[in-house]
């Protein structure tokens, strides 16, 4: 099928995005990377009158380092991260991340603010920032607001964004020298949905810990008891990671994961990213 008609205007400051996107109402969109909007309109699941191409605003793709912050623009495609011209102050997450999301095709065009705004519930991005407590700046005509990743994706392709906002910065704070991450993705091919995927964040110096789940049927998730097991345990032995595992299915099966299987197969992730964490 073909995209329904729209106009497409190409600004150039954020002020005129946002101008345009107020103009526009309900029916216009932000189109940044195209990677999920594009298959959207092909198949006429949204329908917009006017799409505001933010793809190439200087303001949207720089990056910048404030008070150990890290400040990501929205419009920063997937490949720059993997390539590491964005600093990674997580000591390498946000460039394996970034590496393992779809193919390079993609990865060329998508961008890290498109992937938060679209909310895919198995989308990389998301469970990464939760874990590391990240948080997005969202702009509108009426000024701006900081959102926690956490808070941001409130159901499957469902965010807390407001009609007009763009997100325009990811923040994301540096990781301290003691801390240790791990991170598990399930998929059966490239480029094709996750069945799960884990991110264990860790700093038992500061006594803070993160356990992050994505699944396909469900907004990502964070587990907090598993998160404070996870600290108590003392390294990668068999029997701790077991017990590690078992806080996490409790609490997914709580969230609602839906039969065993799903359960047997995002507890898994969960152990496998502690472990990594551990033995990195
Ligand atoms: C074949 C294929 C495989 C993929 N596999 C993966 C994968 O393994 N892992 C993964 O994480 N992703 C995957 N993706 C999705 C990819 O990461 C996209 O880049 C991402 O989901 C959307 O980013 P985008 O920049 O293309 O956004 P677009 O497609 O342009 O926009 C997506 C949505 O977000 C809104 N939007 C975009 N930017 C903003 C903004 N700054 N502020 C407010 N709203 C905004 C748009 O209006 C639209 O609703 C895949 C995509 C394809 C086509």
């Amino acid at each position: 099928m073909k995209a329904p008609p729209f106009d497409y205007v190409r600004p150039a400051t954020v002020a005129e995005a946002l101008a345009h996107l107020k103009q526009g109402g309900d029916s216009a969109m932000v189109l940044a990377g195209g990677q999920s909007l594009g298959p959207m309109l092909n198949l006429r699941l949204a329908r917009p009158t006017l799409l505001v191409d933010i793809s190439r605003l200087a303001d949207l793709s720089r990056t910048a380092t404030v008070n150990g912050t890290l400040a990501i623009g929205s419009a920063v495609i997937h490949a720059d991260i993997e390539d590491g011209k964005v600093p990674d102050p997580c000591h390498g997450l946000l460039t394996e991340t970034a590496g393992t999301i779809a193919y390079r095709a993609v990865r060329n065009r998508g961008t890290i603010g498109g992937s938060l705004s679209h909310a895919d519930p198995v989308g990389d991005w998301c469970p990464v920032l939760m874990a590391l407590g990240a948080s997005v700046v969202a702009a509108s005509a009426a000024g701006e607001r900081t959102i926690a990743v956490a808070d941001l994706v409130e159901g499957i392709l469902t965010t807390s964004l407001r009609p007009g906002e763009i997100v325009t910065e990811i923040r994301i704070p540096r990781l301290a020298a003691t801390a240790r991450w791990g991170r598990y993705k399930i998929c059966r091919k490239p480029g094709k949905f996750a069945d799960a995927i884990a991110v264990v964040v860790m700093d038992k110096a500061a006594g803070q810990s993160r356990v992050a789940i994505a699944m396909p049927n469900h907004r990502p998730v964070l587990l907090p008891q598993a998160a404070v097991h996870l600290l108590a345990l003392k390294g990668a032995d068999r029997d701790g990671l077991t017990a590690f595992r078992n806080a996490a299915r409790t609490e997914l099966a709580a969230v609602g994961a839906s039969d065993e299987l799903q359960l047997h197969i995002l507890s898994a992730a969960a152990m496998r990213a502690a472990a990594h964490a551990f033995n990195r």
